[in-house]
């Protein structure tokens, strides 16, 4: 018989290969910026077109490669950073593995230009189908340009796959904002169809947070700073009034690698504990070094996760520097250091503040308006205004009262019919003067016909809302216009979301226009959003959007008008009026679809008399 086995040509083992480490535009992005970040350059620039799909090509100006190099580096587990096992456990390069450009060459076509600064020319190779098919001398500037075009051309399953140029657009921001934040020594640009998207000047860390996080966060960011022997700690947090409904703008590095952790996270979300509501998330960009031999990153093919060799310690230091920083700047109401003795005993903690530190902590901007004690147990208790700041932060929303009390603009409610009763739906039918009982600021019990109802009010005013948004796609919603318009600056991959839904907005009563960069202006919101809340209000449907952006099976403007609605609706635990419970039971029967909210909760619950008397019999 035949011998079955045979090995994989290279070809279609790169190209198995690359399903592994080149998933989508963002990931070859990710290979070439951290290409040319080992390579020494400082300056490094991005350019794309359709969101990769067309074309992604990278220009550093680093040390660039010898013409075998130039060619070698196309050759699967082709490296220069590392040649033996124990180099392994001592990586300071972002890349080792040998693989990226190897998976990139298998499924782009590409053409790459490089120099080294000793050499006169350059050398230009062109690749196809993992094969080099083109070299020669070429002059060229120091460094590499490399450009990789139609990614997936030859895997058309994979390049179906893609999603919409917007989606593709930002993970490639995604994983940009990732390297830049890491290396705020280079200079970073990002080109999209021949437009500027940013262009961040080489600066600090803070700096090239600003960049990243918006001109807003200026004020709003608490620098984290230990260091011990073992590991060292910096970067920023956000003040408790820059959490998030949902885990952006969250980033962790180690050794200069972002990496996602729900373990650490977890640490610094529980040094915010008291500080922001729960189910709220704080921002932050934290960077570890710790000695390479401490971590394994080579447990994931793209490098995402680590593998700590002690990652108890790690936690237990992260969440403790964590917290001291939000001490010292007295954003924490007060000090608990619930740790391990093993942290207790760390000088972070133990000791107060050199005066090299201080001085250096003093003469930041940063800490201005600050107390400038030193140890976190002498500074003094955040004041009762300012708590009361961050607690209005997040109930700002619209009240109860100013979202139902507006019968004038509310052309969906039903005026109650002359016979005294709500409109009858599913053999419901409600007394109209019947005094309404609030229980536990949640539930409305109201009594019915025959029996009684029990109405949770949040999930009731959601159904109402939800149809009133619905129906305002087919006319549109009123919109009030801001008396001041109020400008509303947004991280780059925010921006991005809110021009993607600018117009469906428009129709739920937003108007809203771009403002240059990053920036917009709202110039009406819905008529009932209380004006002064225009802010919050978009930067929270922001935030449920994105939590909803991965489910496919809806259309934009039905997830939209799904986190409007959830947004808006009056919540549980507020106290109501029995005119506001009326309108609201009002309301709610008045709906197509009473029962149940857009997404399959009950709204109320009916309890006829038949079934509560048999409750009740023995
Ligand atoms: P790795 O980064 O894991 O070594 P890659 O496939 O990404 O593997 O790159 C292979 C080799 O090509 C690198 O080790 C490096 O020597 C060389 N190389 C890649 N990109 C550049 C660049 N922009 N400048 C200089 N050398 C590069
Ligand atoms: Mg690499």
């Amino acid at each position: 018989m035949a011998n079955s086995i045979h090995l994989l040509p290279d070809h279609i083992a790169n190209q198995i290969a690359a399903g592994e480490v080149i998933q989508r535009p963002a990931s070859a992005v990710k290979e070439l910026l951290e290409n040319a970040v080992d390579a020494g350059a400082t300056e490094i620039k991005l350019i794309i077109n359709d969101a990769g799909k067309a074309l992604i090509q990278v220009i550093d100006n680093g040390k660039g490669m010898n013409p075998i190099d130039a060619q070698n580096a196309f050759a699967r587990h082709a490296t220069s950073k590392i040649s033996s096992i124990e180099d392994l456990f001592q990586i300071r390069t972002m890349g080792f593995r040998g693989e990226a450009l190897a998976s990139i060459a298998a499924v782009a076509q590409v053409s790459l230009k490089t120099r080294q600064a000793e050499e006169e020319l350059g050398t230009s190779v062109v690749i196809e189908n993992s094969q080099v098919s083109e070299t020669s001398p070429v002059a060229c500037p120091v460094g590499t340009n490399i450009s990789m075009k139609n990614l997936f051309f030859n895997v058309p399953a994979r390049r179906n796959f893609l999603k919409s140029n917007s989606a593709e657009l930002k993970h490639i921001i995604e994983e940009f904002t990732r390297v830049a934040l890491a290396f705020p020594e280079i200079y970073f640009s990002l080109t999209n169809n021949g437009q500027d998207v940013f262009h961040w000047e080489a600066g600090s860390f803070k700096q090239r947070a600003i960049h990243v996080l918006g001109n807003s966060y200026q004020s709003k960011l608490v620098a984290v700073g230990e260091k011990t022997d073992y590991l060292t700690i910096s970067g920023f947090v956000g003040k408790p009034e820059t959490a998030k409904k949902t885990r952006s703008d969250q980033y962790f590095f180690v050794n200069r690698r972002f990496i996602k952790s729900a373990y650490l996270h977890h640490a610094i979300a529980h040094a915010f504990d008291g500080l922001i509501p729960k189910e709220s998330f704080p921002s932050y960009i934290l960077y570890i070094d710790v000695d390479p031999s401490q971590v394994d990153i080579n447990v994931h093919p793209t490098k995402q996760e680590i593998k700590f060799e002690d990652d108890k310690i790690i936690y237990a230091f992260v969440q403790a520097a964590v917290k001291h920083a939000l001490a010292q700047f007295s954003i924490a109401p007060s000090l608990d250091f619930s740790l391990d003795a093993d942290i207790q005993q760390l000088d972070a903690i133990q000791k107060p503040a050199t005066d090299e530190q201080r001085n250096s902590t003093a003469s930041s901007s940063l800490y201005a308006g600050f107390t400038q004690k030193n140890q976190a147990h002498f500074i003094p208790r955040v004041s009762e205004s300012e708590r009361q700041e961050w607690k209005s932060f997040f109930s700002d929303l619209p009240t109860a009262e100013g979202v139902l009390a507006q019968p004038d603009n509310d052309s969906f409610i039903v005026k109650s019919s002359s016979m005294g009763l709500y409109k009858a739906t599913e053999g419901i039918s409600l007394n109209e003067d019947a005094l309404l009982l609030q229980v536990n600021n949640t539930y409305i019990l109201a009594p019915a016909q025959n029996g009684f109802i029990l109405i949770h009010q949040q999930l009731a005013h959601e159904r109402v809302l939800y149809e009133k948004y619905q129906k305002a796609s087919v006319q549109p919603h009123a919109t009030q216009k801001s008396l001041f318009p109020v400008v509303l600056e947004l991280s780059v991959a925010d921006a991005i979301l809110l021009e993607e839904i600018i117009e469906d907005l428009a129709i739920i009563g937003y108007e809203i226009e771009p403002f240059g960069q990053n920036s917009f202006i709202i110039q009406g919101i819905p008529a009932d959003v209380i004006s002064g809340n225009e802010k919050n209000a978009i930067e929270l449907l922001l935030e449920q959007f994105k939590h909803f952006s991965g489910d496919i099976k809806f259309s934009k403007r039905e997830k939209l008008i799904r986190c409007m609605a959830r947004q808006s609706a009056i919540k549980a635990g507020q106290s109501l009026g029995q005119k506001e419970m009326h309108t609201l039971i009002e309301s709610l029967f008045a709906c197509d679809t009473p029962n149940v909210t857009a997404t399959g909760a009950p709204t109320y619950i009916d309890f006829k008399e038949g079934y509560i008397d048999g409750l009740f019999t023995k």
